[in-house]
């Protein structure tokens, strides 16, 4: 059944059929009493049923094949296609209801002939030879009309043995919750994979044999063509054109040359080369642990501190209120630095969050420690000097002395500087907002960076953008670089992805902002509440950026 184009079996259609309507009729009752779970759970004694009715349907084949053609006078099709030309050209819509209802009628004739099924199975076989071709006809008419129903049906674009196989399961009952559908099992069915049909494929013996590259070597004109329906399809999911025409390059010179295995059509060569690509830029090699690094300045007494940058409207604010929230729900105190000295209601927007994240966890939860707390000085001032003073208000206050050791395990520590009043586990600093092309504000930025050296320094970037997304990080980065006084200056850290809960599959930005600075995606903004930030998944983004 799988490699029909190779080796036709003509008798499947009528085997599946048989196979269908016996098994059904065999376990009606069984089904209509146990449900689907019982189905699921049942064995069938079915073995001996489906060899004879692949005995019968081979014998059936065998019979047909040597059958003289008769003339067109002779044959009774004739008549018969006539008769359905002088249907077929009535009304479109009585047309569509007819053909439904022949289908339906199959269906319905099978069940009402399911009842006495076994008796219609035992006629058959003592009727004549010419009975027999008489009513092999009428199928293959019906059969004939079907197939070119499904073809001009928006169905009828997957595999017909996809559609059979369904029709398979029709007749199931629901499953219950919890219970693998038979649908959901026939998917992952490999076989059914190799059969279904490819959308605007090459069609034919031939397509196909062009598609097994067999022990071939591959060859950059094998590939140009699946890579150029890759490269498009990149795009349309958001990928920035330049990167997706550069990644598509880098897996056209690595596969340039293999030697393909038997059965491995170029397509999936290809589609696998790029995936593993994909996954690969994903999950840089320098990963941010916030967390764990967190912990280590807590361990060495300081605040550990994160700057926000970014063009306006992106999130910046959101996603630090909801990092701030990730933060203290993991049990460290957050001081936000509200440095847009700029945009009017900035200073008010984090007010807000801190009111509503200390509303979350109020000090009496946490035996009396504020756990969030917002270090602001209104507007106009200079961001980098704002950002200096919270720093230093946020350092643990530890009454003097400087322990050689500076370790949380170091005992005379402990008992010299027990109490850390006002100190802070880290101190997040928003920024203004600023267009990348902007010189005079880049500098500021780069200012900011050099003077307070953060610990981590993220930019946020939309996922909604495309090659917009990729120009800002860019430009963002080189500014940091051509504007810094330090003669290694603070590059960013790493990227805060926001609003992926508004681009359905289109996931390409996360591609294209990893893949053009090596920048790892720590945080990924899903929607507007506290709670939505996530880690990135790199499968499931390049599922997602694979999907058809
Ligand atoms: P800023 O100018 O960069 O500080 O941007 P804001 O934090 O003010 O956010 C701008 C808008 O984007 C606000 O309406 C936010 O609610 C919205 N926003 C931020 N992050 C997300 C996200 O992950 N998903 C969605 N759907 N909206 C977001």
């Amino acid at each position: 059944v799988g490699f029909q184009k190779i080796l036709t079996l003509t008798y499947v259609d009528k085997l599946i059929d048989d196979v269908h309507k016996e098994f059904r009729d065999k376990y009606r009752n069984q089904f209509q009493q146990k449900g689907t779970l019982g189905l699921l759970n049942g064995t069938f004694d079915f073995k001996d049923d489906f060899l004879r009715l692949l005995r019968d349907a081979e014998e059936s084949s065998k019979v047909r094949a040597p059958t003289v053609m008769k003339t067109f006078e002779q044959s009774v099709k004739s008549q018969k296609t006539v008769k359905c030309m002088i249907e077929t050209r009535g009304e479109k819509p009585k047309e569509k209801v007819k053909n439904k209802k022949n289908k339906g009628s199959k269906k319905e004739g099978t069940e009402a002939v399911a009842a006495p099924g076994k008796a219609s199975a035992g006629d058959k076989q003592p009727s004549a030879a010419g009975d027999r071709e008489e009513l092999t006809k009428d199928e293959i008419l019906q059969k004939n009309r079907e197939e070119f129903f499904k073809r001009h049906m928006k169905a009828g674009e997957k595999s017909r043995w996809v559609t059979r196989a369904r029709s398979l399961y029709s007749s199931f009952k629901p499953a219950l919750p919890g219970v693998p559908q038979p649908q959901q099992m026939f998917h992952n069915s490999p076989p059914l994979l190799l059969c279904s049909t490819k959308k605007g494929g090459l069609g034919g013996m031939f397509g196909m044999l062009k598609g097994l590259v067999g022990s071939k070597s591959l060859t950059r004109a094998d590939m140009d063509p699946v890579l150029e329906k890759m490269k498009d399809h990149l795009i349309a999911k958001n990928v920035a054109a330049e990167i997706a025409v550069q990644l598509c390059e880098s897996v056209a010179k690595k596969l340039e040359g293999k030697v393909m295995g038997t059965f491995t059509t170029v397509t999936s060569t290809v589609k696998q080369a790029l995936q593993e690509a994909l996954v690969q830029i994903l999950q840089p090699q320098r990963r941010v642990d916030v967390l764990r690094d967190v912990m280590d300045a807590q361990r060495h007494r300081r605040p550990y501190v994160v700057t926000f940058c970014g063009v306006n409207g992106v999130g910046k604010s959101t996603n630090l209120a909801k990092i701030s929230f990730w933060l203290i729900e993991n049990g460290f105190s957050v001081l936000i630095a509200a440095c847009d000295t700029f945009r009017a209601g900035a200073v008010e927007q984090l007010r807000t969050h801190t009111r509503r994240l200390n509303a979350l966890h109020p000090p009496e939860s946490h035996g009396g420690r504020t756990m969030v707390q917002l270090y602001e000085k209104g507007y106009g001032k200079d961001a980098a000097g704002i950002a200096m003073e919270a720093i230093s208000y946020g350092r643990w206050k530890t009454g003097g002395g400087t322990c050689f050791f500076r370790e949380e395990s170091c005992l005379r520590c402990l008992l010299a500087y027990p109490a850390r009043n006002q100190g802070f586990d880290v101190v997040l600093v928003d920024t203004a907002g600023r267009m990348q092309d902007n010189a005079p504000l880049m500098t500021a930025l780069a200012k900011l960076i050099a003077v307070n050296a953060p610990d981590l320094v993220l930019f946020v970037g939309e996922a909604l953008v495309g090659n917009e997304a990729v120009d800002q990080l860019v430009k963002f980065n080189k500014a940091l670089a051509d504007h810094s006084m330090a003669q290694t200056p603070r590059l960013i850290d790493g990227i805060v992805l926001t609003k992926f809960d508004t681009i359905d599959d289109k996931v390409g930005a996360a591609i294209s902002m990893t893949y053009i600075t090596s920048k790892p995606i720590v945080f990924v903004g899903t929607g507007q509440t506290y709670c939505d930030l996530r880690s990135l998944n790199a499968k499931a983004v390049v599922t997602a950026l694979m999907k058809a």
